[in-house]
Protein backbone atom coordinates (compact mmCIF):
# COMPACT_ATOMS: atom_id res chain seq x y z
CA UNK A 1 0.00 0.00 0.00
CA UNK A 2 1.69 3.69 -1.18
CA UNK A 3 0.63 7.08 -0.02
CA UNK A 4 0.53 10.16 -2.08
CA UNK A 5 -0.47 13.77 -1.96
CA UNK A 6 -1.86 15.96 -4.88
CA UNK A 7 -2.98 19.39 -5.44
CA UNK A 8 -6.43 19.84 -7.53
CA UNK A 9 -8.47 22.62 -8.91
CA UNK A 10 -12.28 21.44 -9.07
CA UNK A 11 -14.76 23.27 -10.21
CA UNK A 12 -17.13 25.03 -7.99
CA UNK A 13 -19.87 23.68 -9.91
CA UNK A 14 -18.94 20.42 -8.86
CA UNK A 15 -20.78 19.22 -5.62
CA UNK A 16 -18.55 17.20 -3.11
CA UNK A 17 -20.59 13.79 -3.24
CA UNK A 18 -19.37 14.02 -6.76
CA UNK A 19 -15.42 14.60 -5.65
CA UNK A 20 -14.65 10.38 -5.99
CA UNK A 21 -15.82 9.96 -9.35
CA UNK A 22 -13.52 13.16 -10.61
CA UNK A 23 -10.79 11.68 -8.17
CA UNK A 24 -10.70 8.61 -10.41
CA UNK A 25 -10.63 10.45 -13.48
CA UNK A 26 -7.19 12.77 -12.33
CA UNK A 27 -5.26 10.27 -10.40
CA UNK A 28 -5.52 7.85 -13.04
CA UNK A 29 -5.67 5.21 -9.96
CA UNK A 30 -8.69 2.74 -10.03
CA UNK A 31 -8.43 1.26 -6.76
CA UNK A 32 -7.85 3.69 -3.92
CA UNK A 33 -9.01 5.57 -0.81
CA UNK A 34 -8.56 9.17 -0.17
CA UNK A 35 -8.57 12.52 2.63
CA UNK A 36 -9.21 15.60 1.58
CA UNK A 37 -6.52 17.24 3.32
CA UNK A 38 -7.29 21.06 2.86
CA UNK A 39 -9.84 22.83 0.91
CA UNK A 40 -9.93 26.40 0.23
CA UNK A 41 -12.00 28.65 -2.63
CA UNK A 42 -9.82 30.23 -5.04
CA UNK A 43 -11.70 33.66 -6.17
CA UNK A 44 -8.26 35.89 -7.66
CA UNK A 45 -9.79 35.79 -11.11
CA UNK A 46 -13.24 35.87 -11.01
CA UNK A 47 -14.03 34.30 -13.97
CA UNK A 48 -12.17 30.98 -12.78
CA UNK A 49 -13.23 30.82 -9.59
CA UNK A 50 -12.47 27.19 -8.50
CA UNK A 51 -11.63 25.18 -4.92
CA UNK A 52 -8.55 24.43 -4.60
CA UNK A 53 -8.09 21.01 -2.85
CA UNK A 54 -4.98 18.70 -1.28
CA UNK A 55 -5.84 15.08 -1.28
CA UNK A 56 -4.05 12.23 0.05
CA UNK A 57 -4.40 8.85 -1.35
CA UNK A 58 -3.90 5.48 -0.33
CA UNK A 59 -3.34 2.55 -2.96
CA UNK A 60 -2.05 -0.62 -3.65
CA UNK A 61 -1.47 0.77 -7.04
CA UNK A 62 1.25 3.50 -5.45
CA UNK A 63 4.64 1.58 -4.98
CA UNK A 64 5.99 3.95 -2.14
CA UNK A 65 4.82 6.66 0.09
CA UNK A 66 3.11 6.33 3.76
CA UNK A 67 0.25 8.15 5.01
CA UNK A 68 1.45 10.79 7.92
CA UNK A 69 0.09 10.35 11.01
CA UNK A 70 -1.77 13.86 13.04
CA UNK A 71 0.00 14.62 15.78
CA UNK A 72 -2.37 15.30 18.54
CA UNK A 73 -2.89 15.37 22.80
CA UNK A 74 -3.24 11.75 24.50
CA UNK A 75 -4.08 12.29 28.06
CA UNK A 76 -2.62 9.48 30.36
CA UNK A 77 -5.37 8.19 32.51
CA UNK A 78 -4.45 7.00 36.18
CA UNK A 79 -6.52 7.60 39.33
CA UNK A 80 -5.24 10.98 40.43
CA UNK A 81 -6.72 11.78 44.22
CA UNK A 82 -6.96 15.80 42.95
CA UNK A 83 -9.54 17.89 43.01
CA UNK A 84 -10.05 20.47 40.22
CA UNK A 85 -12.34 23.32 40.06
CA UNK A 86 -12.87 25.23 36.65
CA UNK A 87 -14.92 28.37 36.54
CA UNK A 88 -16.57 28.79 32.86
CA UNK A 89 -18.11 26.17 30.34
CA UNK A 90 -16.64 28.41 27.32
CA UNK A 91 -14.00 26.84 24.70
CA UNK A 92 -11.14 26.89 27.71
CA UNK A 93 -13.05 25.69 30.74
CA UNK A 94 -14.94 22.40 28.71
CA UNK A 95 -11.55 21.48 27.01
CA UNK A 96 -9.67 21.64 30.48
CA UNK A 97 -12.48 19.72 32.06
CA UNK A 98 -12.58 17.30 29.74
CA UNK A 99 -8.52 16.80 28.85
CA UNK A 100 -8.44 16.53 33.05
CA UNK A 101 -10.72 13.92 33.32
CA UNK A 102 -9.67 11.93 30.89
CA UNK A 103 -6.42 12.04 32.53
CA UNK A 104 -8.11 10.54 36.17
CA UNK A 105 -8.25 14.23 37.75
CA UNK A 106 -12.08 14.75 39.72
CA UNK A 107 -13.57 17.77 38.09
CA UNK A 108 -16.22 20.06 39.42
CA UNK A 109 -17.56 22.79 36.72
CA UNK A 110 -19.01 25.93 37.99
CA UNK A 111 -20.91 28.20 35.39
CA UNK A 112 -22.46 31.56 36.20
CA UNK A 113 -25.39 30.91 34.02
CA UNK A 114 -27.57 28.19 33.39
CA UNK A 115 -27.72 25.03 30.59
CA UNK A 116 -27.69 25.99 26.96
CA UNK A 117 -31.40 25.34 26.67
CA UNK A 118 -32.56 27.76 29.25
CA UNK A 119 -29.53 30.62 27.87
CA UNK A 120 -31.31 30.65 24.60
CA UNK A 121 -34.83 31.26 26.09
CA UNK A 122 -33.23 33.92 27.83
CA UNK A 123 -31.30 35.47 24.45
CA UNK A 124 -34.74 35.48 22.80
CA UNK A 125 -36.53 36.57 25.67
CA UNK A 126 -33.69 39.71 25.19
CA UNK A 127 -33.95 40.31 21.38
CA UNK A 128 -37.93 40.51 21.94
CA UNK A 129 -38.47 42.77 24.77
CA UNK A 130 -34.73 44.02 25.66
CA UNK A 131 -34.84 42.86 29.27
CA UNK A 132 -31.10 41.61 29.44
CA UNK A 133 -30.94 38.30 31.74
CA UNK A 134 -27.66 39.14 33.74
CA UNK A 135 -26.62 35.72 33.49
CA UNK A 136 -27.47 34.13 30.45
CA UNK A 137 -26.84 36.41 27.52
CA UNK A 138 -24.68 36.14 24.48
CA UNK A 139 -21.60 36.21 26.79
CA UNK A 140 -22.81 34.14 29.69
CA UNK A 141 -24.23 30.88 30.34
CA UNK A 142 -23.26 27.17 29.18
CA UNK A 143 -20.84 26.84 25.69
CA UNK A 144 -19.64 30.50 26.49
CA UNK A 145 -19.38 33.53 24.69
CA UNK A 146 -19.03 32.07 21.05
CA UNK A 147 -22.17 29.54 21.47
CA UNK A 148 -24.29 32.09 19.47
CA UNK A 149 -21.73 32.74 17.40
CA UNK A 150 -20.57 31.88 13.78
CA UNK A 151 -18.40 29.57 15.28
CA UNK A 152 -15.42 30.33 13.16
CA UNK A 153 -12.86 27.83 13.83
CA UNK A 154 -9.36 29.79 12.17
CA UNK A 155 -6.83 30.96 15.09
CA UNK A 156 -3.50 33.10 13.91
CA UNK A 157 -1.90 31.40 17.19
CA UNK A 158 1.16 29.37 16.00
CA UNK A 159 2.71 26.11 17.11
CA UNK A 160 -1.02 24.46 18.70
CA UNK A 161 -1.34 21.80 15.99
CA UNK A 162 -1.53 19.14 18.53
CA UNK A 163 -4.20 20.80 20.88
CA UNK A 164 -6.15 22.20 17.31
CA UNK A 165 -6.03 18.35 16.14
CA UNK A 166 -7.39 17.25 19.35
CA UNK A 167 -9.73 19.41 19.62
CA UNK A 168 -11.28 19.55 16.38
CA UNK A 169 -11.29 15.65 16.73
CA UNK A 170 -13.44 16.08 19.80
CA UNK A 171 -15.47 18.78 18.08
CA UNK A 172 -16.11 16.24 15.07
CA UNK A 173 -16.72 13.26 17.59
CA UNK A 174 -19.56 15.78 19.46
CA UNK A 175 -21.11 16.81 16.25
CA UNK A 176 -19.28 18.93 14.31
CA UNK A 177 -19.19 18.59 10.32
CA UNK A 178 -15.88 16.19 9.31
CA UNK A 179 -15.05 19.51 7.19
CA UNK A 180 -13.65 21.31 10.20
CA UNK A 181 -10.50 19.01 9.53
CA UNK A 182 -9.98 20.26 5.84
CA UNK A 183 -11.34 23.70 5.15
CA UNK A 184 -8.97 26.98 5.51
CA UNK A 185 -11.62 29.05 7.00
CA UNK A 186 -13.93 26.26 9.07
CA UNK A 187 -17.06 27.44 10.89
CA UNK A 188 -19.41 25.75 12.53
CA UNK A 189 -22.88 27.98 13.22
CA UNK A 190 -24.80 28.50 16.30
CA UNK A 191 -26.98 25.74 15.59
CA UNK A 192 -24.05 23.25 15.21
CA UNK A 193 -22.79 24.92 18.17
CA UNK A 194 -25.70 24.57 20.33
CA UNK A 195 -25.90 21.04 19.82
CA UNK A 196 -22.20 20.29 20.35
CA UNK A 197 -22.44 22.00 23.36
CA UNK A 198 -25.22 19.85 24.66
CA UNK A 199 -23.54 16.75 23.47
CA UNK A 200 -20.07 17.60 25.35
CA UNK A 201 -22.12 18.27 28.66
CA UNK A 202 -23.63 14.78 28.43
CA UNK A 203 -19.34 13.11 27.82
CA UNK A 204 -18.15 15.46 31.30
CA UNK A 205 -21.54 13.73 32.90
CA UNK A 206 -20.19 10.26 31.80
CA UNK A 207 -16.85 11.10 32.90
CA UNK A 208 -18.04 12.13 36.18
CA UNK A 209 -17.48 15.78 36.26
CA UNK A 210 -19.94 17.88 39.01
CA UNK A 211 -21.60 20.44 36.34
CA UNK A 212 -23.10 23.50 38.82
CA UNK A 213 -25.15 25.68 36.77
CA UNK A 214 -26.45 29.07 38.23
CA UNK A 215 -23.18 29.04 40.14
CA UNK A 216 -20.99 31.86 39.81
CA UNK A 217 -17.43 31.32 41.36
CA UNK A 218 -17.92 34.70 43.74
CA UNK A 219 -14.28 34.55 45.68
CA UNK A 220 -11.11 32.47 46.26
CA UNK A 221 -9.61 32.25 49.70
CA UNK A 222 -6.30 32.54 50.39
CA UNK A 223 -3.88 30.36 52.99
CA UNK A 224 -0.29 30.41 52.67
CA UNK A 225 -0.11 31.30 49.49
CA UNK A 226 -2.12 28.85 47.16
CA UNK A 227 -6.20 29.03 46.59
CA UNK A 228 -7.40 26.86 49.12
CA UNK A 229 -11.03 27.38 48.07
CA UNK A 230 -13.47 29.04 46.66
CA UNK A 231 -16.64 30.34 47.25
CA UNK A 232 -20.31 29.89 45.20
CA UNK A 233 -24.11 30.54 46.01
CA UNK A 234 -24.32 27.08 47.62
CA UNK A 235 -20.97 27.41 49.58
CA UNK A 236 -17.00 26.93 49.58
CA UNK A 237 -15.60 24.05 47.32
CA UNK A 238 -11.89 23.22 48.46
CA UNK A 239 -9.27 21.87 45.83
CA UNK A 240 -6.14 21.23 44.99
CA UNK A 241 -6.08 23.43 41.45
CA UNK A 242 -8.17 26.25 40.47
CA UNK A 243 -8.75 27.17 36.97
CA UNK A 244 -10.30 30.35 35.98
CA UNK A 245 -11.98 30.18 32.52
CA UNK A 246 -14.56 33.19 32.76
CA UNK A 247 -13.63 35.18 29.95
CA UNK A 248 -13.18 38.64 29.36
CA UNK A 249 -16.65 39.58 30.22
CA UNK A 250 -16.38 39.00 33.39
CA UNK A 251 -15.20 41.93 35.04
CA UNK A 252 -16.46 41.41 38.72
CA UNK A 253 -13.99 38.30 38.25
CA UNK A 254 -11.28 40.32 37.54
CA UNK A 255 -11.67 42.89 39.76
CA UNK A 256 -12.15 39.91 42.79
CA UNK A 257 -8.69 38.70 41.63
CA UNK A 258 -6.97 41.92 41.40
CA UNK A 259 -8.09 42.34 45.26
CA UNK A 260 -6.69 38.86 46.16
CA UNK A 261 -3.33 40.70 44.66
CA UNK A 262 -3.27 38.46 41.12
CA UNK A 263 -1.09 40.59 38.90
CA UNK A 264 -2.36 41.92 35.95
CA UNK A 265 -1.32 44.34 33.14
CA UNK A 266 -2.63 46.28 30.55
CA UNK A 267 -2.73 45.28 27.10
CA UNK A 268 -3.23 46.56 23.77
CA UNK A 269 -6.64 46.00 22.53
CA UNK A 270 -9.33 47.17 19.73
CA UNK A 271 -12.87 49.40 19.64
CA UNK A 272 -13.97 50.31 16.99
CA UNK A 273 -17.64 49.32 15.37
CA UNK A 274 -19.47 47.11 13.47
CA UNK A 275 -20.20 47.22 9.59
CA UNK A 276 -23.34 45.40 7.74
CA UNK A 277 -23.62 45.25 4.63
CA UNK A 278 -25.93 42.71 2.09
CA UNK A 279 -24.62 39.94 1.44
CA UNK A 280 -25.03 40.07 -2.10
CA UNK A 281 -22.97 43.27 -2.18
CA UNK A 282 -19.83 41.59 -0.52
CA UNK A 283 -20.64 38.54 -2.92
CA UNK A 284 -20.80 40.82 -6.07
CA UNK A 285 -17.14 42.37 -4.62
CA UNK A 286 -15.52 38.24 -4.26
CA UNK A 287 -16.52 36.94 -6.59
CA UNK A 288 -18.40 39.02 -9.18
CA UNK A 289 -21.52 37.64 -8.96
CA UNK A 290 -24.90 37.32 -6.62
CA UNK A 291 -24.26 33.49 -5.95
CA UNK A 292 -21.82 30.62 -6.86
CA UNK A 293 -22.93 27.13 -6.71
CA UNK A 294 -22.12 24.80 -3.90
CA UNK A 295 -20.30 27.58 -2.07
CA UNK A 296 -22.41 29.64 0.81
CA UNK A 297 -21.65 33.23 1.04
CA UNK A 298 -18.67 35.60 0.52
CA UNK A 299 -16.35 36.37 3.43
CA UNK A 300 -13.33 39.19 3.38
CA UNK A 301 -10.19 39.72 5.86
CA UNK A 302 -9.04 43.66 5.60
CA UNK A 303 -6.66 45.36 6.99
CA UNK A 304 -5.20 49.30 6.13
CA UNK A 305 -2.26 50.76 6.94
CA UNK A 306 -3.00 54.05 8.28
CA UNK A 307 -0.55 57.54 8.69
CA UNK A 308 -0.31 56.90 12.10
CA UNK A 309 0.32 53.51 12.09
CA UNK A 310 -2.83 52.67 14.15
CA UNK A 311 -3.73 48.70 12.92
CA UNK A 312 -7.26 49.17 11.63
CA UNK A 313 -8.86 46.04 10.67
CA UNK A 314 -11.67 44.00 10.28
CA UNK A 315 -12.53 41.12 12.60
CA UNK A 316 -14.60 38.02 13.26
CA UNK A 317 -16.71 38.45 9.80
CA UNK A 318 -20.02 36.81 9.68
CA UNK A 319 -21.04 35.79 6.24
CA UNK A 320 -24.77 35.68 5.95
CA UNK A 321 -25.44 36.47 9.68
CA UNK A 322 -26.72 38.31 12.00
CA UNK A 323 -25.66 41.62 14.39
CA UNK A 324 -26.42 40.93 17.80
CA UNK A 325 -26.62 42.71 20.90
CA UNK A 326 -23.74 40.85 22.73
CA UNK A 327 -23.46 42.89 26.24
CA UNK A 328 -22.90 40.80 29.54
CA UNK A 329 -24.19 43.56 31.97
CA UNK A 330 -27.53 45.56 32.61
CA UNK A 331 -26.79 49.24 31.24
CA UNK A 332 -23.70 48.75 29.17
CA UNK A 333 -24.22 48.01 25.23
CA UNK A 334 -21.74 46.04 22.69
CA UNK A 335 -22.69 43.97 19.48
CA UNK A 336 -21.10 41.87 17.96
CA UNK A 337 -21.95 38.83 15.24
CA UNK A 338 -23.25 35.49 14.75
CA UNK A 339 -24.43 33.58 12.02
CA UNK A 340 -26.22 29.70 11.41
CA UNK A 341 -23.93 26.73 9.63
CA UNK A 342 -25.85 27.61 5.94
CA UNK A 343 -24.45 30.95 6.38
CA UNK A 344 -28.12 32.14 4.59
CA UNK A 345 -29.21 34.84 5.73
CA UNK A 346 -29.77 38.36 3.58
CA UNK A 347 -26.84 40.04 5.31
CA UNK A 348 -22.68 40.23 6.05
CA UNK A 349 -21.41 41.67 8.80
CA UNK A 350 -17.89 42.30 10.52
CA UNK A 351 -16.04 44.12 12.98
CA UNK A 352 -13.96 47.09 12.11
CA UNK A 353 -11.65 47.80 14.96
CA UNK A 354 -8.67 50.34 15.46
CA UNK A 355 -6.07 48.95 17.92
CA UNK A 356 -5.06 51.19 20.81
CA UNK A 357 -2.38 51.55 23.58
CA UNK A 358 -4.64 52.92 26.28
CA UNK A 359 -1.56 53.90 28.46
CA UNK A 360 -0.31 56.52 25.14
CA UNK A 361 -4.01 57.56 24.27
CA UNK A 362 -4.75 58.81 27.81
CA UNK A 363 -0.63 60.00 27.74
CA UNK A 364 -0.14 58.53 31.27
CA UNK A 365 0.11 55.38 33.20
CA UNK A 366 -2.74 52.73 33.71
CA UNK A 367 -3.07 49.75 36.34
CA UNK A 368 -5.30 46.76 34.86
CA UNK A 369 -8.06 48.08 37.58
CA UNK A 370 -8.23 51.70 35.47
CA UNK A 371 -8.10 49.57 32.01
CA UNK A 372 -11.69 47.55 32.90
CA UNK A 373 -12.94 50.56 34.40
CA UNK A 374 -12.23 52.99 31.05
CA UNK A 375 -13.75 49.86 28.96
CA UNK A 376 -16.59 49.35 31.15
CA UNK A 377 -17.68 53.09 31.05
CA UNK A 378 -17.54 53.41 27.29
CA UNK A 379 -19.64 50.36 27.23
CA UNK A 380 -22.13 52.01 29.57
CA UNK A 381 -21.86 55.16 27.58
CA UNK A 382 -23.52 53.40 24.43
CA UNK A 383 -26.62 52.33 26.53
CA UNK A 384 -26.62 55.73 28.43
CA UNK A 385 -27.47 57.49 24.89
CA UNK A 386 -31.23 55.96 25.09
CA UNK A 387 -31.57 54.34 28.16
CA UNK A 388 -32.06 50.62 26.45
CA UNK A 389 -30.14 48.49 23.68
CA UNK A 390 -30.28 50.59 20.47
CA UNK A 391 -27.50 50.58 18.89
CA UNK A 392 -26.39 54.20 17.62
CA UNK A 393 -25.34 53.71 13.89
CA UNK A 394 -24.87 55.69 10.22
CA UNK A 395 -23.86 54.79 6.78
CA UNK A 396 -19.93 54.09 6.19
CA UNK A 397 -20.81 57.26 3.26
CA UNK A 398 -22.25 59.38 6.45
CA UNK A 399 -19.17 58.57 8.57
CA UNK A 400 -16.58 58.79 5.74
CA UNK A 401 -17.94 62.35 4.84
CA UNK A 402 -18.15 63.78 8.42
CA UNK A 403 -22.18 63.83 7.70
CA UNK A 404 -25.51 62.82 9.20
CA UNK A 405 -26.94 59.71 7.48
CA UNK A 406 -29.80 60.51 5.64
CA UNK A 407 -31.62 57.29 5.83
CA UNK A 408 -30.34 54.25 8.03
CA UNK A 409 -31.31 51.11 5.32
CA UNK A 410 -32.28 48.44 7.52
CA UNK A 411 -30.58 45.99 9.54
CA UNK A 412 -30.44 42.86 10.94
CA UNK A 413 -29.85 43.83 14.13
CA UNK A 414 -32.67 42.96 16.74
CA UNK A 415 -32.82 46.09 18.94
CA UNK A 416 -33.37 48.54 17.21
CA UNK A 417 -31.04 51.48 15.27
CA UNK A 418 -30.59 55.05 15.78
CA UNK A 419 -28.66 58.04 13.96
CA UNK A 420 -25.83 58.75 15.56
CA UNK A 421 -22.22 60.54 14.88
CA UNK A 422 -19.90 57.99 16.53
CA UNK A 423 -16.92 61.39 16.14
CA UNK A 424 -18.88 61.91 19.12
CA UNK A 425 -19.01 58.32 20.43
CA UNK A 426 -15.45 57.43 20.20
CA UNK A 427 -12.47 58.31 21.35
CA UNK A 428 -10.77 61.65 19.28
CA UNK A 429 -7.73 59.58 17.96
CA UNK A 430 -9.35 56.68 16.56
CA UNK A 431 -12.10 58.43 14.45
CA UNK A 432 -9.51 59.54 11.83
CA UNK A 433 -7.42 56.03 11.40
CA UNK A 434 -10.81 54.05 11.67
CA UNK A 435 -11.85 56.68 8.54
CA UNK A 436 -8.76 56.05 6.57
CA UNK A 437 -8.81 52.63 7.01
CA UNK A 438 -12.94 52.22 5.89
CA UNK A 439 -11.35 54.31 2.82
CA UNK A 440 -9.06 51.60 1.87
CA UNK A 441 -11.32 48.96 2.67
CA UNK A 442 -14.12 50.88 0.34
CA UNK A 443 -11.33 50.35 -2.33
CA UNK A 444 -10.88 47.35 -1.92
CA UNK A 445 -14.42 46.21 -2.46
CA UNK A 446 -16.59 47.51 -4.47
CA UNK A 447 -19.98 49.50 -2.66
CA UNK A 448 -18.31 48.72 0.73
CA UNK A 449 -19.38 51.91 0.94
CA UNK A 450 -23.37 51.40 0.37
CA UNK A 451 -22.94 49.98 4.41
CA UNK A 452 -23.83 50.72 7.47
CA UNK A 453 -21.78 50.59 10.71
CA UNK A 454 -23.20 50.27 14.21
CA UNK A 455 -21.55 49.85 17.78
CA UNK A 456 -20.45 49.14 19.83
CA UNK A 457 -17.30 46.91 18.99
CA UNK A 458 -15.47 46.49 21.79
CA UNK A 459 -14.75 42.47 22.38
CA UNK A 460 -12.13 41.77 20.13
CA UNK A 461 -9.92 40.93 23.13
CA UNK A 462 -9.01 41.32 26.52
CA UNK A 463 -7.59 45.16 27.96
CA UNK A 464 -5.67 43.24 30.26
CA UNK A 465 -3.42 40.24 30.69
CA UNK A 466 -2.51 38.09 33.71
CA UNK A 467 1.06 37.39 34.72
CA UNK A 468 1.79 34.22 34.36
CA UNK A 469 5.45 31.68 35.45
CA UNK A 470 6.51 31.64 31.82
CA UNK A 471 6.39 27.59 32.06
CA UNK A 472 4.23 26.47 34.40
CA UNK A 473 1.11 28.87 33.69
CA UNK A 474 0.07 29.50 36.97
CA UNK A 475 -0.90 33.86 37.93
CA UNK A 476 0.29 34.80 41.76
CA UNK A 477 -0.15 31.92 43.25
CA UNK A 478 1.01 28.31 42.08
CA UNK A 479 -2.29 26.21 41.98
CA UNK A 480 -4.03 29.42 40.25
CA UNK A 481 -4.45 29.43 36.57
CA UNK A 482 -6.23 31.75 34.30
CA UNK A 483 -7.05 30.37 31.22
CA UNK A 484 -8.50 31.04 27.85
CA UNK A 485 -9.81 34.92 27.39
CA UNK A 486 -9.65 35.62 31.10
CA UNK A 487 -5.91 35.75 31.14
CA UNK A 488 -5.59 37.86 28.29
CA UNK A 489 -3.44 35.32 26.29
CA UNK A 490 -5.82 33.93 24.04
CA UNK A 491 -8.69 35.34 21.49
CA UNK A 492 -11.22 32.97 19.69
CA UNK A 493 -12.47 29.77 20.36
CA UNK A 494 -9.72 27.92 19.22
CA UNK A 495 -7.22 29.39 20.69
CA UNK A 496 -9.16 29.44 23.46
CA UNK A 497 -9.56 26.22 23.48
CA UNK A 498 -6.02 25.24 22.93
CA UNK A 499 -4.78 27.69 26.10
CA UNK A 500 -7.38 25.32 28.29
CA UNK A 501 -6.00 22.13 27.00
CA UNK A 502 -2.18 23.76 27.56
CA UNK A 503 -2.70 24.42 31.54
CA UNK A 504 -4.91 20.87 31.83
CA UNK A 505 -1.41 19.42 30.37
CA UNK A 506 0.80 21.14 32.86
CA UNK A 507 -1.52 20.03 35.63
CA UNK A 508 -1.68 16.82 34.70
CA UNK A 509 2.10 16.47 34.43
C1 LIG B 1 -21.42 36.90 19.56
C2 LIG B 1 -20.02 36.38 19.54
C3 LIG B 1 -19.51 35.83 18.38
C4 LIG B 1 -18.23 35.29 18.35
N1 LIG B 1 -17.79 34.67 17.23
C5 LIG B 1 -16.62 34.00 17.23
C6 LIG B 1 -16.22 33.21 16.14
O1 LIG B 1 -16.94 33.08 15.14
N2 LIG B 1 -15.02 32.57 16.21
C7 LIG B 1 -14.20 32.69 17.30
O2 LIG B 1 -13.12 32.09 17.31
N3 LIG B 1 -14.56 33.43 18.36
C8 LIG B 1 -15.75 34.08 18.35
N4 LIG B 1 -16.13 34.81 19.44
C9 LIG B 1 -15.19 34.90 20.57
C10 LIG B 1 -15.22 33.58 21.34
O3 LIG B 1 -16.52 33.30 21.72
C11 LIG B 1 -14.32 33.68 22.56
O4 LIG B 1 -13.02 33.97 22.13
C12 LIG B 1 -14.28 32.36 23.34
O5 LIG B 1 -15.58 31.93 23.65
C13 LIG B 1 -13.47 32.52 24.61
O6 LIG B 1 -13.51 31.32 25.30
P1 LIG B 1 -13.27 31.23 26.88
O7 LIG B 1 -13.56 29.83 27.25
O8 LIG B 1 -11.97 31.80 27.20
O9 LIG B 1 -14.34 32.21 27.53
P2 LIG B 1 -15.90 32.35 27.33
O10 LIG B 1 -16.35 31.62 26.11
O11 LIG B 1 -16.20 33.79 27.44
O12 LIG B 1 -16.53 31.56 28.55
C14 LIG B 1 -16.51 32.06 29.84
C15 LIG B 1 -17.57 31.34 30.65
O13 LIG B 1 -17.39 31.64 32.02
C16 LIG B 1 -18.63 31.89 32.64
N5 LIG B 1 -18.33 32.74 33.81
C17 LIG B 1 -17.96 34.04 33.82
N6 LIG B 1 -17.66 34.43 35.08
C18 LIG B 1 -17.86 33.35 35.88
C19 LIG B 1 -17.70 33.11 37.27
N7 LIG B 1 -17.24 34.05 38.09
N8 LIG B 1 -18.03 31.88 37.76
C20 LIG B 1 -18.47 30.89 36.94
N9 LIG B 1 -18.62 31.06 35.60
C21 LIG B 1 -18.29 32.27 35.08
C22 LIG B 1 -19.45 32.56 31.56
O14 LIG B 1 -20.83 32.44 31.81
C23 LIG B 1 -18.99 31.79 30.32
O15 LIG B 1 -19.77 30.65 30.11
C24 LIG B 1 -17.41 35.36 19.51
C25 LIG B 1 -17.91 35.96 20.68
C26 LIG B 1 -19.19 36.46 20.70
C27 LIG B 1 -19.72 37.09 21.96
Amino acid sequence: MGYKEIELKVPVSLPEPDLEHYLRKKSGLRDFSFQILRKSLDARNKSNIYWQYRIGFQSSELKSGVKPQAETLVPEFRPRDKQVVIAGTGPAGIFAALFLLKSGFRVSLLERGSRVEKRLESVRNFEKTGNLDRANNYAFGEGGAGTFSDGKLTSRTKSISPERNFIFSELIRHGAPEEIHYMTHPHLGTDNLYRITQNLRKELLELGCQILFDHQLTEVEVSSGSIESCDTPTGRIEADYFILATGHSSYDTYRMLIRKGVAFRPKNFAIGFRAEHLQEVINRAQWGCAKLPNVKAAEYRLTSSTPDNTPVYSFCMCPGGKVVPATAYPHTSVVNGMSYYKRDSKWANAAIVAGINLEKMLGKEVSAEEALFWLEKLEASYFDLYSNYTAPATTIQAFLENKAAKNLPESSYPLGLADADFRDLLPAPVISPLQSGLKQFCKKLKAYETGIILGLESKTSSPVQVLRHPDKLFSTYENLFLAGEASGWSGGIISSAADGLRIAKQISG
